[in-house]
């Protein structure tokens, strides 16, 4: 007998990541995984990020329309990290005050 029990997955109940709009460390456990393909169901070769809740909420529930343009405008995937998020919140917040 095993005390430990059997686990048919690799999952580590301690694992941080690291959320991609504030840069907060969490447990994945408590993260929303975002994946900018907007495709969560095909997940072969693909590195999801993740957002803490009040990020999650912020991001995540606004109108899709125009967002992949945005992110492309913002040079996704072709630009380092950093200046990336600051493109697309830039953006953000510019269409936040045209919208308003
Ligand atoms: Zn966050």
């Amino acid at each position: 007998m095993t005390a430990t029990g059997w686990r048919p997955w690799s999952f580590d109940p301690d694992e941080q990541v690291t959320c991609i709009a504030c840069g907060d460390e969490l447990p994945r456990d408590d993260a929303r995984e975002y994946d900018k393909h907007g495709d969560r169901w095909s997940r072969q070769g693909k590195q999801f990020e993740y957002l803490c809740k009040p990020c999650y909420r912020e991001c995540c529930h606004q109108n899709r329309d125009g967002l992949e343009a945005a992110l492309v405008a913002a040079d996704a995937g072709r630009t380092d990290r950093r200046t990336f998020l600051r493109r697309f919140c830039e953006r953000a917040a510019d269409d936040a005050e045209s919208r308003a």
